[in-house]
């Protein structure tokens, strides 16, 4: 049992270091091998049976013979008879008619049995025999026909009568009973013959079909092999499709991140960089709605919004409603019972919808507060595209208020907090050209506050400079919308007024003369007196095309005019 197991597990380790090609090939010659041995056999086995056959069918010819041989005899005696006991002539026809058959079947028997040498010597043997017997008769009738019938019947009866019949009785037994055991050898040969091939082909046929089997189990396992490292490097080649369009997605996403930046520093305003920053969030999130909060009243308000909301959120409130203002981190709500809803969200949207809110900082600084919202979560990844998306857009929030600031700082004037003079520079073109455009007036007033040399000398420079910031804020104050007020340098300021004529510019110069003269600025606890102001008015003309730079010189010489003409005066300049 276990070297039975050795031989196969032997023969297995052997066919394993065979190629499945090889040892399939070998399978099949074997099967091949069996399947021409098993034809062999049957090819034998058919012959041998067809010889058995044929000398089946020669030994029952030579009995043939030998029982025609005896029944011709017997008839030839038969017919003998019925003519002694009869007298009867026409009783001899059997007898007649016997003589040449027993002579055919005599050299039939001889022709069968001719290279049997037994056989043959027996049959000669039974051919005397018969001529023997046949001659006894012919004597026995030429007795009856010259002695008489008692004679012919001892002639029959006699002992040397006997002994013929006898042995010929005997050798045609013999050669019966050779026939017979022929025909016995014959049967015995054929059945083992036959026995032996049936086994032999049932071997054989076992044995094609186990190796066949046994080549078909191998096929198929090499078969199942093959698909399933088929299957394998189908399902490898859609992971790596399937990372290289996640890597192509990636990509896509940095590249509007990236296109992002640059047009974020490109951006003048805060609408622009919102403007961009939409663009960029419907590439990268492009199922989400959008709005933008920044500071504002007591906390802080929308600036700007896209999209559909799934889930509304108000339009101001305070930071303390809004879970990522709180932690200045990302606060995604799923569901209005998730632990962390703003108060700010309209908690029932979040029975479907999903929102995200995203503090936009920079710098340490609060720039407000990106909400996203849309009607599946967001996951990872897509909080990551939001966050960087929060990130640049903090940034640039950040850097364009700097910019306002620096921009602001350029032309304001830190002091009064009006506008300085280069941005009078600025501002006149433009006013000239839309009033020339309305055909209508504008007057600029040149102010110059009266003996302020001799203000900061009684009241110190600080002193001067609280009389300069509360007149710069009652001047804010005095103007409207429309009009433009500028402190041009020292304690000089110009005020530009779109549509007014000359009348109407002097009765704003009064005014604020007046507001002037009531004005008591305080400095380090002190109240200080005011002190007046001289002004000079010029009108465009109707006609005019004059320059901004001629328009305030004549603003001016009416100024100098005032100073010269006393001082705390509006003086309007009637030059053409
Ligand atoms: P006038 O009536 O002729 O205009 O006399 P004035 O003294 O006002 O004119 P003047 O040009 O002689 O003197 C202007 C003074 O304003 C001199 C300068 O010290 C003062 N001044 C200019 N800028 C400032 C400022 O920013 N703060 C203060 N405190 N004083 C300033
Ligand atoms: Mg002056
Ligand atoms: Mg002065």
């Amino acid at each position: 049992m276990r070297s039975g197991g050795g031989a196969h597990l032997c023969f297995n380790a052997a066919m394993a270091r065979l190629g499945l090609r090889r040892r399939i090939s070998i399978l099949f010659a074997i099967v091949l091998a069996l399947l021409a041995a098993l034809a062999w056999t049957a090819w034998t086995a058919i012959a041998r049976a067809q010889a058995d056959a044929r000398e089946v069918a020669h030994a029952w010819r030579v009995r043939e013979a030998v029982a025609r041989l005896e029944t011709e005899l017997r008839s030839a005696v038969a017919s003998q008879r019925g003519y002694l006991l009869t007298g009867d002539p026409a009783m001899l026809a059997g007898y007649h008619r016997a003589a040449p058959v027993i002579a055919g079947v005599e050299l039939e028997l001889q022709g069968l049995l001719a290279h049997q040498v037994a056989e043959a010597a027996r049959a000669r043997r039974l051919g005397e025999l018969v001529g023997l017997r046949l001659r006894q008769l012919e004597e026995a009738l030429s007795i009856y026909r010259e002695q008489g019938l008692e004679q012919a019947r001892a002639l029959l009866a006699s002992a040397e009568r006997m002994a013929l019949e006898g042995e010929l009785v005997q050798v045609a037994d013999a050669l019966l009973a050779g026939e017979a055991a022929t025909l016995a050898e014959r049967q015995r040969r054929s059945d083992a013959s036959q026995r032996a091939s049936l086994a032999i082909a049932t071997a054989a046929v076992a044995a094609s079909v186990l190796l066949l089997g046994l080549a078909f189990a191998l096929v198929f396992r090499e078969q199942r092999r093959r698909w399933r490292a088929e299957a394998e490097m189908r399902s490898n080649a859609r992971q790596l499709q399937e990372s290289l369009a996640e890597m192509d997605l990636r990509a896509q996403e940095l590249g509007t991140l990236a296109a992002l930046g640059d047009a974020l520093q490109a951006c003048r305003s805060r609408e622009e960089a919102l403007a961009a920053a939409t663009r960029a969030a419907a590439v990268l999130l492009p199922e989400a709605a959008g709005q933008v909060l920044v500071p504002g009243g007591e906390g802080v308000a929308e600036a700007w919004r896209w999209g559909e909301p799934a889930v509304a959120s108000a339009s101001t409130f305070q930071h303390g409603q809004c879970w990522a203002l709180r932690s200045g981190q990302p606060v995604q709500a799923e569901h209005p019972q998730a632990a962390r809803v703003c108060a700010h969200l309209r908690a029932e949207d979040l029975a479907g919808g999903v929102s995200l809110c995203l503090p936009l900082t920079a710098q340490g600084e609060p720039q407000g507060l990106l909400n996203l919202s849309r009607w599946r979560p967001f996951d990872p990844r897509e909080r990551q595209l939001a966050a960087s998306l929060s990130e640049q857009l903090s940034m640039a929030m950040a850097n364009l208020r700097l910019q306002e600031d620096l921009r602001a700082e350029a032309v304001r004037d830190p002091l009064t907090g009006l506008h300085n003079r280069r941005w009078l520079a600025e501002a006149m073109p433009r006013e000239l050209a839309r009033a020339r455009r309305m055909r209508q007036p504008l007057a600029v007033l040149m102010i110059d506050l009266d003996h302020f040399k001799r203000y900061n000398d009684s009241h110190g420079h600080a002193g001067g400079d609280a009389l300069l910031a509360a007149f710069g804020r009652l001047l804010a104050g005095l103007v409207r919308a429309e009009d433009v007020a500028c402190r041009h340098g020292g304690e000089e300021f110009v005020l530009v007024l779109p549509g007014a004529d000359a009348v109407q510019a002097q009765a704003r110069g009064d005014a604020l003369r007046t507001a002037l003269a009531a004005l008591r600025p305080l400095e380090g606890g002190r109240v200080l007196p005011s002190t007046t102001a001289s002004i000079g008015i010029a009108v465009t003309r109707a006609d005019g095309d004059e320059t901004p730079a001629a328009l305030l010189a004549r603003a001016d010489q009416a100024l100098y005019r005032a100073k010269r003409d006393g001082r705390d005066r509006c003086v309007v300049s009637t030059a053409d």
